[in-house]
């Protein structure tokens, strides 16, 4: 195949979509990205005694008829399922999120556990650094959120400036199973003075009901925006502490009977301040910035970014 090597950095749901496009019209992207799994926020925790944790997205919702086309094709591939949830009709992964970005990462050349640490732009193409080797692209394609592509572009980049009002908060998640617990279901707490945004007991969602052992009583609470803020840099034990206390609280359990207590921290959840279009390029055209943050907080933002970069990107052999 003739035409741009193309790099994307990040395989969340945005650099996936990014690349499952451009895979669709003849190129062969690389994908790179720092976590040991693909996926970004459509994550999953395994801990041992087979607990699994869906600890960054919950579930999805589908709008457009675009990303209903490719969850149908998910669902199809038993990597999805629709979900009930309160008075909505909402979609979640099979057997666990993360099984939604695996269906859409097959095939793709994806380079794991490499962070991008430092970026060139030499002759209108890009050369990309991580901890052991460099990469070249003729065009590169970020999906990072847009504080960490500021970090990597430098605060006075042009495009720097451009996202500088975006806006993530932040979310402390409590992945926690207990010997005994009340087998209630999905709780969503919408307070804004509450300490928890949701708790779920990941048996209650679709797909997982076989659960049995420890899973059967396992719990994902995402504490909410205003409480990961106030604690955002307190130590990992003390969140696991002070969220383990809430939970119980609410779920009237002895935390004597947790046998399993672990905190995440996403330092950048969810998107508060959009930057209000699918993309941005460079004048040059051989940068693109993509992600959730550029139309919301939701997974299906994430593929429309993604998949606009996609289609912006020129034939192979323009
Ligand atoms: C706790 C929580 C709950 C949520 N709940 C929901 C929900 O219920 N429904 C919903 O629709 N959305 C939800 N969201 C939001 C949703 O998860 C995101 O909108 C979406 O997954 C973002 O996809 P993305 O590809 O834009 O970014 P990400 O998924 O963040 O992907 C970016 C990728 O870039 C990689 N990366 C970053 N820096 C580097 C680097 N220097 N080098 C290499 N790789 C790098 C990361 O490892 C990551 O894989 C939630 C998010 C969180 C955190």
């Amino acid at each position: 195949m003739n035409g741009p090597r193309i790099g994307i950095i990040g395989s969340g749901m945005a650099g996936l979509a990014c690349a499952r496009e451009l895979t669709n019209r003849g190129y062969r992207p690389v994908l790179l990205d720092k976590g040991r799994g693909v996926g970004g926020r459509l994550a999953t925790r395994r801990a041992g005694d087979g607990l699994r944790f869906d600890h960054g997205a919950q579930y999805i919702t589908a709008e457009t008829d675009g990303f209903k086309a490719e969850i149908d094709r998910l669902i199809c591939e038993e990597a999805a399922t629709a979900w009930e949830l309160e008075d909505r009709s909402v979609f979640t992964g099979l057997p666990s999120m993360n099984a939604l970005a695996k269906g859409l990462a097959t095939g793709l050349d994806i380079r794991r556990e490499t962070e991008v640490v430092a970026l060139e732009e030499c002759a209108g193409s890009w050369r990309v650094h991580s901890n052991d080797r460099a990469f070249e692209f003729n065009r590169l394609v970020m999906t990072v959120p847009a504080p960490q592509a500021i970090a990597l572009l430098g605060r006075s980049h042009a495009l720097s400036e451009a996202i500088s009002a975006v806006r993530l908060l932040p979310c402390w998640c409590l992945m926690a199973a207990f010997s005994d617990a009340p087998k209630s279901g999905i709780r969503v707490e919408r307070s804004r003075s509450g300490p928890f945004s949701w708790i779920s007991r990941e048996a209650a969602k679709p797909g997982r009901q076989e659960a049995a052992g420890s899973q059967a009583n396992a719990y994902v609470a995402h504490a909410s925006p205003e409480w990961s803020q106030d604690h955002l840099e307190f130590e990992k034990r003390d969140v696991e502490r002070l969220l383990l206390e809430l939970l119980c609280q609410q779920l009237n359990v002895d935390p004597a009977s947790a046998t399993h207590v672990a905190a995440h921290r996403w330092r950048f959840a969810k998107v508060s301040v959009p930057l209000g279009m699918p993309f941005l390029r460079n004048s040059n055209a051989t940068l693109y910035l993509g992600g959730d943050w550029c139309l919301g907080a939701r997974v299906e933002c994430a593929w429309q970014s993604g998949q606009a970069i996609g289609k912006a990107l020129p034939e192979p052999d323009a």
